[in-house]
């Protein structure tokens, strides 16, 4: 018997308009010689701090900022004191960037004298790393205070991440944050994405995050 209705899969439809609004990013950035970058992580793990240091860290490429928050502009205001082209985006209370929302994100923020986009997403380890963006890397930020079983929880976040970045080192002393197991948890679940160590807030371990990213990003846009 033939069945009177159609069975529409909403979620496969949502992820098909997803890669194609990232492929249009990708067209754009292309075009502008720009790469973008999909900043990921908790609330709290430090990624606009992270951020600060990597504006300073990446001269001379000039790098332009998209901060993505549920409400407010703290996160722009701290970024625009570096003198950085930023953008506040307000997702309205909705948890993740998608690649529609980046695109015209980067249509508002413009890409005319910009080298690299950060997007810092939305704090969160889970649904961003379900929507690809359209991005050229994905940073993901953990923090010590986080604790190191992370990997293991978010799995997701963790297999899609090019590079982590593991913030408040300078915090070490004061919690059992194993930094063995942290890396091989990890490396479980994306053995060739490397791993640095840094305290956003002393500086330590930056330099090294700012070398692999300028050797990934410096290049002619492909
Ligand atoms: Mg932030
Ligand atoms: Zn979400």
């Amino acid at each position: 018997m033939t069945m009177a209705f159609e069975i529409f899969e909403t979620r496969e439809r949502a992820l098909a308009d997803n890669a194609a609004a990232a492929e249009l990013t990708r067209a754009n950035l292309r075009a502008h010689g720009a790469r973008l970058v999909n900043l990921m992580g908790s609330p709290g793990a430090g990624k606009t701090s992270l951020l600060l240091r990597l504006i300073e860290a990446l001269k001379p490429l000039r790098v332009g900022v998209m901060e993505a928050d549920v409400d407010s502009d703290v996160d722009a205001r701290t970024v625009a004191r570096t003198g950085a082209k930023v953008i506040q985006l307000h997702t309205a209370g909705l948890c993740h960037m998608d690649a529609d929302m980046t695109r015209r994100g980067l249509e508002r923020l413009g890409l005319d004298g910009l080298d690299v986009v950060f997007l810092e997403n939305i704090g969160n380890l889970v649904c961003p790393a379900e929507f690809e963006v359209g991005a050229d890397l994905r940073l993901v930020v953990l923090s010590v205070p986080e604790g190191d079983d992370k990997p293991l929880k978010y799995p997701l976040m963790f297999r899609v991440a090019d590079c982590l970045a593991v913030n408040k080192l300078d915090a070490l002393p004061a919690f059992d944050f194993d930094l063995d197991a942290l890396r091989a948890r990890a490396a479980a679940l994306r053995p060739e994405a490397p791993v640095f160590p840094l305290s956003a807030k002393t500086g330590e371990g930056v330099d090294a995050l700012a070398g692999w990213l300028k050797a990934r990003l410096g290049g002619e846009a492909t």
